[in-house]
């Protein structure tokens, strides 16, 4: 077959009579047209354009239906990451998506009181459940907990001194930096004690007249070790009561099941903080929550009074998914069905020998073999541990090549690279997933 010259492709006019691009959006339709031709033009100038003539209409219909195809889509997380922080952090439960669903189709009572028929607040939707859950005596909820903590920041110690450990200045990642938020807050930064170690008593020593908060950050994702030091919240709240302060508590990731109970390390909790007598504490919806990206302020009913009421609430409050979803999560934990509905923590309670025998059944449908590997929580919570787990294990020429291509696949599953070879590890994947992601990698090879 003789190359195609450029000569011989198709006006855009020409091209657009053909019967399976007319019903398309005709704005849409031109420009993909214009597109698809100018590559063609190029390619077969080159000297090599990989398609036929008769090729022209079908790229030029999957351009448009690829244009309009949602660019947020699914994936599969055969990395072994729990709460995976690019893909998405904690998957929903279905309980979750259920309520979001139906908050969102239709209207709702976000802000409307149904026994008294008038205007409601939509942060008394989820207090309850919060309350009984923390033991806290009011809760409140922001878009995310970095917007809880320049609001708490804001609210309690602007124009004032906020204290905060020199072990505590941590970066989470994504540009969140304590010491930045609370610069932005308005708030000045001192800080005590060193870099590995700093006691209750250095807190006490910088408190001056213009102290507005003592503040605690949890070191979501990193280690110390060996010669260190941190005040329990217990000295600190010692600490924060003599001198009439609010102690702040940044949880990070704020876990209401003990992990322990997984064989993992301890994750500090928000009920054992709020117990303690810790003033306000902060945590994030979708982290160790297992729910949608929000923020949770919990704590003291006077400061949570003084939050609701502060300016910026307006600009980080919650949506109405949020609200709904979160809402169903919470409800999961109260009825103590956490560990059988919500995904993180359904992923997380799974034995190792389970996920053995699931790896088993893919790798037996791929011609592929099993190993014995580890996963991670990930996400900021309980950095350096990790967990049994079982993986298929894809061999190769290139692992990255077959990384790159599975994510490519319907949907993309994205795999980890191991000693040259591909690992699908089923940590993170739900039993209900297996079937499709035996699928999904079948069609790559
Ligand atoms: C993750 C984290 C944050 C930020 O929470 P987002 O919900 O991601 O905004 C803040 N502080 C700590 C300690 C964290 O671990």
């Amino acid at each position: 077959m003789a190359a195609l010259t450029p000569r011989e492709l198709p006006s855009v006019d020409r091209l657009l009579q053909d019967d399976s691009l007319k019903t398309l959006p005709h704005d849409l339709v031109v420009h993909a047209a214009r597109e698809v031709l100018d590559e063609a033009r190029q390619a077969t100038k080159n000297g090599g354009w990989p398609h036929a003539l008769d090729d022209l209409p079908r790229l030029v219909h999957e351009r448009v239906v690829r244009e309009t195809a949602p660019r947020l889509k699914a994936v599969l997380n055969a990395s072994g990451v729990v709460i995976h922080t690019n893909l998405g952090r904690a998957p929903l439960s279905r309980a979750a998506m259920q309520a979001a669903q139906d908050a969102g189709l239709g209207y709702s009572n976000l802000e409307y009181d149904l026994g008294e028929g008038e205007r409601g607040s939509r942060h008394n939707l989820v207090t309850d459940l919060l309350k009984r859950l923390t033991g806290a005596e009011d809760g409140l909820v922001t878009n995310n907990n970095a917007a809880a903590v320049l609001l708490v920041l804001s609210a309690l110690a602007q124009g004032r001194e906020a204290i905060i450990s020199r072990g505590q200045l941590v970066e989470i990642g994504g540009g969140f930096r304590i010491p930045d938020v609370m610069r932005q807050s308005g708030v000045s930064l001192v800080e005590v004690g060193t870099t590995n170690r700093t006691y209750a008593a250095d807190f006490e020593n910088a408190i001056t007249p213009n102290t507005a908060v003592l503040l605690k950050v949890h070191a979501s994702n990193f280690l110390q070790v060996g010669f260190i030091h941190q005040p329990t919240g217990q000295e600190l709240v010692d600490v924060a009561s003599r001198h009439g302060l609010p102690l702040v508590d940044d949880l990070g990731s704020g876990a209401l099941l003990d992990t322990t109970r997984f064989g993992l390390t301890h994750e500090p909790m928000v009920q054992t903080s709020i117990a303690a007598g810790t003033t306000l504490v902060a945590f994030s919806g979708d982290k160790l929550l297992g729910g949608p990206q929000a923020g949770i302020i919990v704590g003291r009913a006077a400061e949570i009074g003084q939050l609701r009421r502060h300016p910026l609430m307006r600009a980080i409050r919650p949506d109405k998914l949020t609200l709904a979803a979160l809402g169903a999560t919470l409800a999961a934990y109260v009825r103590g069905d956490a560990e059988r509905e919500i995904p993180v923590w359904r992923m997380i309670a799974t034995p190792s020998d389970v996920l053995r025998s699931r790896a088993e059944a893919i790798a037996h449908g791929l011609g592929a073999e099993v190993v014995e590997t580890r996963s991670a929580v990930g996400g900021g919570s309980l950095p350096g541990q990790t967990q049994s787990s079982w993986a298929v294990a894809l061999e190769a020429n290139s692992a990255k090549a077959l990384a790159a291509s599975l994510r490519q696949a319907d949907p993309p599953v994205i795999a980890r690279i191991e000693d040259d070879r591909v690992l699908l590890d089923l940590r993170a994947i739900l039993p209900e997933q297996d079937g499709q992601l035996e699928r999904a990698v079948a069609s790559t090879r």
